[in-house]
C-alpha cells in the first residue's frame, strides 16, 4: 500500500486563513483530503495509516523563498552544484520546503558558473525543492548597487540575455531588473516572451519610469525600500509608485533593520495583503559563524566592514515569520506571505497552500510558533 499519513487535531493555517478542529490527509506525495475533526472521527483508515496527533498544534503550508543567495556557509556564490544541494538540506530545519536560489551580480563568466551549478542540481534535491532560478541583475542601477559587485553590472544587451536564458535552461523564474536603464522596454519584452517575472530592483526609478516599467510588465518588486528611489512628496519614486499602485507586488526583508517594523506594518496598511512576499535575502553565513578572513559583520544583519554598507539579511525565514508576528502583523497575514503569496506570484502551481491535490510540503508549529515538524512531498524530513 502506499504511504499515508494523517495529521489531526490541528489548527491549519491554510495560506489564507485559520481553521481550527482539522485533520490534513496525506497519500504518497500529495494532500489527499483535509477535513473537520467531526468528518475526520467518522472515517475509517486502514490499519496502514499513520496518525499523528497535533494536539492542537499549527499544520502550514512551507515557507517558499523567493530571494535567498545562501545558509549554513553555502551560497550561489559558490558557483559549486554542492552547495546548492546543502542549501536545500538545510532549509527544511527552518520550515522552508521550496526556494529559489537568487544570483548575485558578477561579470558574465562566474554569472554563467553559477547558473550553472543551480541548473545541473534541480530535481536532485533531497531537501527543500529548488523551484528555478531568480537572477538579481546584470542589468541593475550603478546608483543603487547596495551590497552587489560594481564590475557585475551590465548594460542593456540582447544578445547576453540570450546566453544567459540559454544557461538557464527554462529554469529562470524571475529576473531583478532597474525599469529606468536604457533599452529596458526591448529587454523586458523578452524576459516577457520567455516567461521570466520581472521584478524591479536595485533601482533609482522616478514615479514615471516606475509606471512606464509596468507598461511594459514588471509587476513585482525587490526588497521593497532598499536599493530603490524612496518617497518624495513631489517625486514620489520608486516607493510611491509600488505604494500606490495594487497591481504591482514586492518583497519585503523580515528582520526589522532592512525595513522599520513600522514601514512593514505601513506596506500591510497600503498594499493588498496578497501582494507582500516575504523573503530573506540571506547570505552565506547566515545561521552560521563568520570566518574572519571574510569583510562582513553581523550586527542584526550582515554589513560590510570596509563601509559598513548593509548587505543581505542573516535571518531565516521562521525568524522572518516570528518577526511579522513579533511586530503586529496578523497570524494570517504572516502565513500567506511566506506561502501562498510567492507560490502564486511566481506562478508556481500545487505548492504554497493547504489544499487537496496539492504537495504536501507542509510544516508544524506548536501554540509558540516553534518549528516542530516539516514535510516535504509527504515525507517528514525534520
Ligand atoms: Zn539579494
Amino acid at each position: 500500500m502506499d504511504s499515508a499519513l494523517c495529521l489531526h487535531n490541528a489548527t491549519l493555517l491554510t495560506g489564507f486563513s485559520v481553521m481550527p478542529n482539522c485533520a490534513v490527509y496525506i497519500k504518497k506525495d500529495r494532500i489527499a483530503d483535509v477535513y473537520n475533526e467531526v468528518r475526520f472521527a467518522q472515517k475509517q483508515f486502514a490499519k496502514q495509516v499513520q496518525m499523528l496527533d497535533m494536539k492542537g498544534c499549527y499544520v502550514a503550508p512551507g515557507f517558499i523563498d523567493t530571494h535567498i543567495h545562501g545558509i549554513g556557509g553555502f551560497s550561489t556564490d559558490d558557483a559549486d552544484p554542492k552547495s546548492i544541494l546543502k542549501m536545500s538540506e538545510i532549509l527544511p530545519q527552518f520550515g522552508v520546503t521550496s526556494f529559489i536560489p537568487t544570483i548575485n551580480t558578477a561579470p558574465e563568466k562566474v554569472l554563467l558558473q553559477r547558473i550553472k551549478a543551480i541548473v545541473s542540481v534541480i530535481g536532485k534535491e533531497k531537501g527543500a525543492r529548488i523551484l528555478g532560478i531568480h537572477l538579481e541583475g546584470p542589468f541593475l542601477s550603478p546608483e543603487k548597487i547596495g551590497g552587489q559587485e560594481k564590475d557585475g553590472l551590465a548594460e542593456v544587451d540582447l544578445n547576453y540575455l540570450k546566453r544567459l536564458l540559454k544557461a538557464c535552461k527554462g529554469h529562470l523564474i524571475n529576473m531583478t531588473v532597474a525599469p529606468e536603464i536604457k533599452h529596458m522596454r526591448e529587454l523586458a519584452l523578452k524576459c516577457l516572451g520567455a516567461g521570466v517575472i520581472l521584478q524591479a530592483g536595485h533601482t533609482n526609478a522616478t514615479y514615471e519610469q516606475m509606471i512606464e516599467g509596468m507598461q511594459a510588465g514588471i509587476f513585482h518588486a525587490t526588497h521593497m525600500f532598499n536599493a530603490m528611489r524612496p518617497m518624495h512628496h513631489r517625486e514620489p519614486g520608486t516607493v510611491g509608485a509600488i505604494l500606490t499602485h495594487p497591481e504591482i507586488s514586492c518583497e519585503i526583508i523580515g528582520d526589522g533593520v532592512h525595513v522599520h517594523p513600522d514601514l512593514i506594518r505601513l506596506l500591510t496598511q497600503c498594499k493588498q495583503k496578497n501582494q507582500l512576499v516575504l523573503i530573506t535575502d540571506s547570505l552565506k553565513y547566515s545561521k552560521t559563524k563568520i570566518p574572519s578572513n571574510i569583510d562582513l559583520y553581523c550586527e542584526h544583519c550582515f554589513k560590510r566592514k570596509s563601509d559598513d554598507v548593509i548587505m543581505g539579511s542573516c535571518i531565516s525565514m521562521l525568524d522572518g515569520f516570528h518577526n511579522l508576528i513579533k511586530f503586529g502583523i496578523p497570524l494570517e497575514t504572516a502565513v500567506q506571505m511566506a506561502t501562498s503569496n510567492p507560490a502564486r506570484i511566481m506562478r508556481q502551481p500545487n505548492i504554497g497552500s493547504v489544499i487537496p491535490g496539492y504537495f504536501a510540503d507542509l510544516i508544524v508549529l506548536d501554540k509558540n510558533m516553534n518549528l516542530k515538524m516539516s514535510l516535504i512531498g509527504g515525507q517528514v524530513i525534520q
